[in-house]
């Protein structure tokens, strides 16, 4: 059995050294008949390329994609495994976060025929409150809005069997939410529960904006449910309506004026129209996403492609 093991890298030149070293010693002692190590440089602004170009004039196991620009991490990650060959896939963090120790006892569960093995977050070991409870939160809103089961407190880490690779290999979307797409694609799949080591060096990738904008990704592929927000909205305003509609003709009966309501009025005006504009924002999310489907660009460009000598 071949074994890939896939890794997406950003600015992280002070981890590169310790993972090459750390999953090169674990591929070694793997049950698999040979292995590769496939590294994507998602355009690197530091000496991350460098150090990649260093290391496959040293070791034959290493594939190093390098990217055109930063296309994020979800689209390196596609793009490795595009070129992963291996029979199984091991996915993986640059900043050993998700111990790359962990490869054989996954390895073990694939002999009873699992496809995906994903690495389940006991402990979120030096994260932060805020993000803890961000991404809690998160992952009970994408479960109720989704049809799809997306399994809670999961990240990328998981070792895949190739069919899997290969009907996920098939998916054409712009906006990626990898674990998703692989939760999709079936098969049988298990959790493997293991607790979550601090970043090694440097710090997250993904700051609060692009947290945000990952976040609405993975509704959004996952859920079309924010759309009928605006009939629930709907229905809420009809019954405020015909509830305003008795009031008035009880008024018009009771010789009451109703000039001295407008501040109600203008209130009312004011939070319908924002209601207006929250569903047409989620529309057009929708539409703008929708739109950059159809142009129809592939997904990511490679500059160059370096395989290990030895
Ligand atoms: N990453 C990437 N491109 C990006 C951002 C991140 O390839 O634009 C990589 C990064 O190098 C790391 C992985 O994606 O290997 C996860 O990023 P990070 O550890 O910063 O995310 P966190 O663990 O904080 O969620
Ligand atoms: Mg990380």
């Amino acid at each position: 059995m071949e074994l890939s093991v896939v890794i997406p890298c950003y600015n992280e030149e002070e981890s590169i050294r310790e993972l090459h070293k750390r999953v090169s010693a674990v591929c070694h002692t793997a049950p698999v008949s040979s292995y590769e190590i496939v590294l994507i440089n998602d355009g690197s602004r530091d000496q991350t390329h460098e150090i990649m170009r260093e290391l496959v004039k040293t070791d034959p196991h290493l594939v190093i994609v390098d990217l055109s620009r930063n296309h994020g991490h979800q689209l390196a990650l596609t793009a490795g495994l595009f070129h992963a060959q291996g029979d199984y896939v091991l996915v993986l963090d640059a900043d050993l976060q998700d111990p790359p120790e962990l490869l054989l006892p996954m390895l073990e569960r694939t002999r009873a025929g699992i496809d995906v093995v994903y690495g389940k977050r006991d402990q979120r070991a030096g994260e932060t409150l805020f993000k803890r409870i961000s991404a809690s939160l998160f992952y009970r809103l994408l479960s109720y809005l989704s049809d799809t089961h997306i399994p809670r407190d999961v990240g990328d880490f998981r070792l895949m069997s190739r069919r899997v690779v290969e009907e996920f290999k098939n998916m054409p979307e712009q906006h990626r939410f990898v674990r998703g797409m692989i939760a999709w694609v079936g098969f049988r799949q298990e959790a493997f529960s293991y607790q979550r080591a601090p970043r090694f060096a440097g710090e997250t990738k993904y700051p609060f904006h692009k947290l945000l904008a990952f976040a609405f990704d993975a509704i959004s592929s996952f859920s079309i449910k924010p759309l009928r927000v605006s009939l629930l909205f709907a229905g809420f305003g009809v019954c405020l309506a015909g509830l305003m509609a008795l009031y008035a003709i009880y008024a018009h009966f009771s010789d009451r004026s109703l000039v001295t309501g407008w501040a109600s009025l203008a209130t009312i005006i004011a939070f319908f129209a924002s209601l207006q504009l929250i569903c047409i924002g989620v529309i057009g999310e929708y539409i703008g996403r929708t739109y950059i489907q159809v142009k129809n660009r592939p997904l990511f460009i490679i500059r160059e492609v370096l395989r290990g000598s030895a």
